[in-house]
């Protein structure tokens, strides 16, 4: 059964059993104390109902009266039985009594007495009344044995009130304290059956919900981590890694996770006249080229390489590992990639070229390694070498003997100088051809 209190549940098992086992406890201990007397009569009446049936038989015919002479007077009289008499079990009319009506007279409310059934084919009963002392006995002994069968109920009922507990409550108790006590520690989150509808489901359901609010809050939260942290590392507008994340990856403390110290090829990227883009179809449209530029680049690049929005129409890959041999070939699949087919804008479509600079790491210029913001601002320099010697196309530098401060010089202003002093030597790449947007406006030629 559901009931919604526990003690209603207690009361509804418990009540039931007590009262059960009391009323078959007494039934039981008055139906041995009767069997007693009864036991204690036979014996000591022997085979007289035997001789009640023969002695109906032989005054049948003539007058019962006789039957308290003639059978139940020589039975004699106890000291403990106030008298003995003979029953028609039809009419309940006393037909003999011994001794002869008087000590039958006075005790005929007798409050005890003892009914030997004697022959059912004549329906009469022997009826044996008790003294007091007899009585009293007899009371105090179904007293006792009362009071032995309620406190063996009793016990009996604590006993089930016990297990009863044990399952309607500690079981559940123990579980929501086990719930409660791994949640607290942040261990995990587990739901408690609540079973059924009393007082402690009612609790166990608020944790449960408690438990589902806070595991929501969590997935949300997660989500919104994940969110934020892709945020932290991405450029909205073209999905590309920032810049701040790639020097995150890139400029590691430990000497061999720095790229600079690590195979690897940086190609720094710019589109040309981007503004005459923005200025001749639209802000809007230099997004859409953004995007389509970025998607390209993404596509026919290998999986691990990092491809960065380093700002503006400025777009930095990096290539683990490239092979030297493949340095080039990967330039003119960029300048292609972007170059050889318009883009489709809402603004119609739009030829895009672009000018890299490439610089190989780890890159030793007079045998001293660079550091990675050196080899991004060498191939910054190359990057711009690339615009003024006309654009679409990449400019890589392969090999570069110049001291420290010379370094500095090369990335400000005297990266010409050194390629015309042979102190600089690179490869260059032409990208597609009618991939450069024309006429150049006089004032973007380099
Ligand atoms: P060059 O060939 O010398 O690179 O010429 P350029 O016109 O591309 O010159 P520059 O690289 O200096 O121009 C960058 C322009 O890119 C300037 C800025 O208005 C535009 N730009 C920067 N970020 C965005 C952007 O997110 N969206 C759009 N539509 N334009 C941008
Ligand atoms: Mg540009
Ligand atoms: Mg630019």
């Amino acid at each position: 059964m559901k009931s919604k209190s526990i003690l209603a549940k207690f009361l509804f098992v418990l009540a039931p059993l007590y009262l059960g086992l009391v009323l078959i406890g007494s039934f039981t201990a008055s139906q041995l104390l009767i069997r007693d007397t009864t036991d204690l009569l036979t014996t000591r009446i022997g085979g007289l109902g035997a001789r009640v049936s023969l002695a109906l038989d032989v005054h049948e015919a003539h007058n019962y009266r006789t039957l308290a002479n003639d059978l139940i007077a020589p039975l004699g009289v106890d000291p403990g039985v106030v008298c003995v008499e003979f029953r028609s079990n039809i009419d309940s009319t006393v037909i003999a009594t011994h001794p002869p009506r008087v000590g039958c007279k006075g005790q005929q409310d007798a409050p005890f007495n003892v009914e030997l059934p004697v022959d059912d084919f004549y329906d009469h009963s022997l009826f044996i009344k008790f003294t007091d002392k007899n009585i009293t006995e007899a009371v105090n002994k179904y007293l006792l044995m009362t009071a032995a069968v309620l406190t063996l109920a009793f016990l009996v009922t604590v006993i089930s009130a016990g297990i009863s507990f044990r399952m309607i409550v500690s079981r559940r108790l123990l579980a929501l304290h086990q719930a409660i006590g791994f949640a607290a520690k942040n261990l995990h989150r587990t739901r408690v059956q609540s079973d059924g509808v009393d007082e402690l489901a009612q609790i166990i359901d608020a944790y449960n919900s408690l438990i589902d609010q806070d595991a929501e809050r969590e997935r949300q939260l997660t989500a919104a981590n994940e969110i934020l942290s892709l945020q932290s590392k991405q450029d909205p507008l073209t999905g590309l890694y920032n810049r701040r994340f790639f020097y995150s990856v890139a400029s590691d403390e430990s000497h061999t996770a720095n790229y600079a110290n690590r195979a690897g090829t940086i190609m720094m990227l710019d589109v040309d006249f981007f503004k005459n883009i923005n200025d001749k179809f639209g802000h809007a449209a230099g997004d859409e080229v953004l995007v389509e530029l970025s998607r390209r680049l993404k596509s026919c690049l290998p999986k691990n390489s990092l491809v960065v929005r380093w700002g503006g129409e400025e777009i930095l890959v990096y290539l683990e590992d490239l092979d030297p041999s493949k340095v080039t070939n990967t330039a003119t699949l960029l300048l292609t990639v972007i170059g050889s087919t318009p883009m489709r804008t809402k603004a119609g479509a739009i030829t895009v070229s672009t000018s890299i600079g490439i610089v190989r790491l780890p890159f030793n210029s007079a045998n001293r390694p660079l550091s990675l913001d050196e080899a991004v601002n060498i191939a910054d320099a190359a990057l711009y070498s690339a615009k003024s010697s006309g654009r679409n196309r990449a400019i890589s530098i392969t090999d570069l003997q110049v001291s420290k401060i010379e370094i500095n010089d090369l990335i400000g202003r005297d990266f010409e100088t050194a390629l015309a002093q042979g102190t600089i030597h690179v490869d260059t790449i032409i990208g597609p051809p009618g991939a450069l947007p024309q006429p150049l406006p006089l004032d973007r030629a380099a």
